[in-house]
């Protein structure tokens, strides 16, 4: 599955945020579930109110999300990329993540020390960044020089990634993260393969104070400021108002979120820009049995998508019956878009559209 990283200073609400995001999808009852699999690593079920519409029309009796993992990492300090704290494993965890989360403190609060000695979130992000940028120059200085001889030796990999690596390397001497870079789309999937850290997505979360949850402050405004000139994203959230919502029941949430001007827990938000983040979108299927929600990365053709439910359905594959999620809600179901001429028979080269309700014919 996919996984976020949620990284960040200490003391910026990392762990409050983690902690209400699996206890959030915990209280979801049956529809979100949530389990752990190792005491900082959670799977979150995607909010997708689609999913409920669907399995309603198709009077499916259970519904089962998409999911997606978040990963707790503590340990950054500044120095990390020098192996300082916990730098060498926080790094290697980082690695292993397909985007990464920031959390930047951006409340005030006398009883909560701040390791730099004040707020601010800019310069909080950049002491991050440079720990990474330090350590991808560190590996990737490394690697150009022997990228180098073995091109000049004739070697063709290395000829067809020199370029790639030049180009990152020039990048992270000037200062900026290597996700900055403009690159065509093969030479980003090459960049990819060189798995450094600040070539991965990035989503802001600006911890705001409970007052400014609905609005923002300040300092969420300036991170905001920063992450467009980055390409990045940004969402405002307060971790301890989600950490409140996590106890709630459902008519409790409703009300509660009302009295601070929100329209729905800063949770879902993050969860659907994390999704956004890594470049997902949804297909569903449906039947008597359940309607679920399957990820794929956008792009992916018809048998690929298939093959997220079961490798024999890609090697199998034949043709998908195809329904667009506006006609299937507009006429009422399967049976009503069939007659209506709109569930298509699509092929191998159908690239799946977000909110596609797919039915696979495959080979056994
Ligand atoms: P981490 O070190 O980044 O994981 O930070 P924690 O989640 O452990 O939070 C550090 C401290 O800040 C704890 O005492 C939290 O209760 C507090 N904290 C976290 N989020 C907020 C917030 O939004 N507002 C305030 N006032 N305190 C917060």
């Amino acid at each position: 599955g996919f996984k976020c990283g949620i990284v960040g200073l200490p003391n910026v609400g990392k762990s409050t945020l983690f902690n209400a995001l699996t206890r959030t999808a915990a209280a979801q009852a049956a529809n979100y579930p949530f389990c752990t699999i190792e005491p900082n690593t959670g799977e979150v079920g995607v909010p997708d109110p689609r999913l409920d519409k669907i399995a309603t029309i198709g009077k499916s009796a259970q519904i089962v999300p998409t999911r997606i993992t978040f990963v707790d990492i503590a340990g950054l300090v500044r120095g990390a990329s020098k192996g300082e704290g916990l730098g060498n494993q926080f790094l290697a965890n980082i690695r292993e993540v397909d985007a990464v989360v920031h959390v930047l403190r951006c409340f005030q609060d006398d009883d909560v020390t701040h390791v730099e000695g004040r707020i601010d979130p800019v310069a909080d992000a950049e002491t991050v960044e440079t720990e990474l940028m330090l350590s991808d120059l560190d590996s990737l200085e490394r690697r150009v020089v022997a990228a180098r001889k073995k091109a000049a030796g004739g070697d063709r990999d290395a000829k067809a990634l020199l370029p790639v690596m030049e180009a990152a390397l020039a990048c992270l001497q000037a200062g900026r993260p290597a996700r900055t870079l403009d690159l065509s789309p093969e030479d980003r999937e090459m960049l990819a393969g060189l798995t450094l850290l600040t070539a991965k997505p990035v989503l802001y979360v600006c911890n705001v104070d409970e007052p400014s949850a609905a609005t923002g402050n300040e300092y969420s405004r300036a991170v905001e400021a920063m992450a467009k000139t980055q390409g990045a994203m940004a969402v405002t959230i307060s971790a301890a108002i989600e950490a409140e919502i996590a106890q709630l029941s459902d008519a409790e949430e409703i009300e509660f979120l009302e009295g601070m001007g929100l329209h729905e827990p800063g949770l879902d938000r993050l969860i659907r820009a994390g999704y956004d983040l890594l470049g997902l979108v949804t297909y569903f299927t449906v039947g008597p049995k359940e309607a679920r929600a399957w990820t794929i990365t956008r792009g992916t053709k018809a048998p690929g998508a298939a093959g997220v439910i079961h490798s024999d359905f890609e090697r199998g594959f034949i043709r998908a019956q195809t329904i667009a999620y506006d006609d299937y809600v507009a006429l009422g179901g399967e049976a009503a878009a069939k007659e209506a001429g709109k569930a298509r028979d699509e092929g191998k080269e159908y690239v799946v559209q977000d909110g596609d309700i797919l039915l696979f014919r495959f080979n056994a």
